[in-house]
């Protein structure tokens, strides 16, 4: 006879961490199941980690919404709990005159998500802040900062055991089945299983789709197309860093731009750009620092050549293909599919790390 549970939620990253800290804090019995052999090791662990300030995304979004209320709590959180983190502030740049209505669009797109505190400065204002810079003119975001996604991962686990949620790795779920007395799941690895939860939450991220197109019952219209768009790193290597913020261009085609980004160590690093992939993999290909030293001098002239060194990379959980417009994220419940106790989360790209607490409000009010 299968297990039954309360509750499952399958993924452990931030997002799936963060939903399953939501309800086992609400009292919810709570199995967080999970395919690698940790917590927070798939897009969790290959990102900016920069919390973001809610700037880029359409008014009223979820992104816009989990962005500014998921800022604020990570704050309190990550203070609360002793995660590594900086508000290290940031830089929007124009690199010429043409763009200045650009950066104006951004201050009133902020201000339209309730983000009131963009400071437009001047080329010689921002300079004075930052003197390797080059710009024409720039917005400051103070609220901008950054975050270690590994000790943040690591804090949300411990908060969700703390409330009694039990993490099962090596437990890569591989099919479901919509039933009378909830939904019966099954999880692969050395130890197979199977069980019933009143509640299961896909939170599976590059995954998410594979398990919803293996759940009998689900209405296949349910299941969006998966696309991997890989974001490649290069690093600086030999030279002092030249920036203490983080520094972005413009954004261009969907995307942020090539920006400079520094993790808590000190170290900087540029990207993500976007490459097109057919399958999830991380090599960093050499070849594409060409367009990175390019890039990067439009704002920071003095990068010497051959300070670029390959990083690491990520892939982004894309719902649709290249040159298309990233949609938002796409959350359904049982009001969307009418599967009781269902929840889907699809094309949790940036900025999911932000969100992952107020993603995990937005869950535990679909189930209650
Ligand atoms: C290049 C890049 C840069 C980014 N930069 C930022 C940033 O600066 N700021 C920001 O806010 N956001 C950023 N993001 C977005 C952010 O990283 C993600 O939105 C967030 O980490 C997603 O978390 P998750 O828990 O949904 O996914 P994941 O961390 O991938 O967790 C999903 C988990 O599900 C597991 N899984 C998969 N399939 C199965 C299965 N069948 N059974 C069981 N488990 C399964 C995986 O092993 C994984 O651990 C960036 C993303 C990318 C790719």
């Amino acid at each position: 006879m299968a297990e039954h549970v309360d509750c499952v939620v399958i993924g452990a990253g931030a997002v799936g961490l963060g939903i399953a800290r939501r309800l086992a804090r609400a009292g919810r019995e709570v199995l967080i199941l999970e395919a690698a052999e940790a917590a927070g090791t798939e897009v969790s662990s290959r990102n900016s980690e920069v919390i973001h300030a809610g700037i880029y995304y359409p008014k009223d979004s979820l992104k816009a919404r989990f962005c500014v209320a998921g800022k604020k709590a990570l704050y309190d959180f990550c203070a609360e709990r002793g995660v590594p983190h900086r508000r290290a502030t940031k830089l929007i740049v124009a690199t010429a005159e043409d763009q200045h209505p650009a950066l104006a669009k951004l201050k009133a797109a902020a201000e339209a998500n309730g983000v009131d505190d963009l400071v437009p400065l001047t080329a010689e204002q921002a300079r004075a802040m930052e003197p390797q810079l080059h710009c024409t003119a720039a917005l400051l975001s103070p609220s901008t900062g950054i975050v270690d996604s590994h000790e943040l991962t690591q804090a949300l686990l411990a908060d969700a055991e703390a409330h009694g949620a039990i993490l099962a790795c090596h437990a890569p779920v591989v099919g479901g089945r919509v039933g009378e007395d909830g939904i019966a799941l099954r999880a692969g690895g050395a130890e197979p299983m199977e069980l019933v939860a009143r509640s299961v939450v896909n939170a599976a991220a590059l995954g998410a789709q594979a398990i919803a197109g293996a759940m009998e019952g689900l209405p296949r219209a349910e299941v969006p197309p998966i696309h991997y768009a890989k974001g490649n790193y290069f690093t600086l290597s030999g030279v002092k860093a030249p920036f203490t913020r983080l520094i972005y261009p413009l954004p261009v085609d969907f995307w942020l731009g090539v920006h400079v980004t520094i993790d808590m160590g000190g170290q900087v690093r540029f990207g993500p750009d976007v490459e097109w992939i057919d399958t999830p993999e991380y090599e960093v290909d050499p070849r594409r620092a060409d367009s990175f030293y390019q890039a990067v001098r439009s704002y920071w002239p003095a990068l010497p050549d051959g300070a670029l060194q390959p990083g690491y990379a990520g892939v982004r959980p894309k719902i649709v293909p290249k040159g298309v417009a990233t949609p938002d994220f796409l959350i359904r419940g049982p009001r969307d599919h009418g599967v009781p106790g269902l929840i889907n989360l699809f094309g949790i790209e940036s900025p999911g790390l932000t969100s992952c607490l107020a993603i995990g409000d937005h869950v535990a009010g679909l189930l209650a």
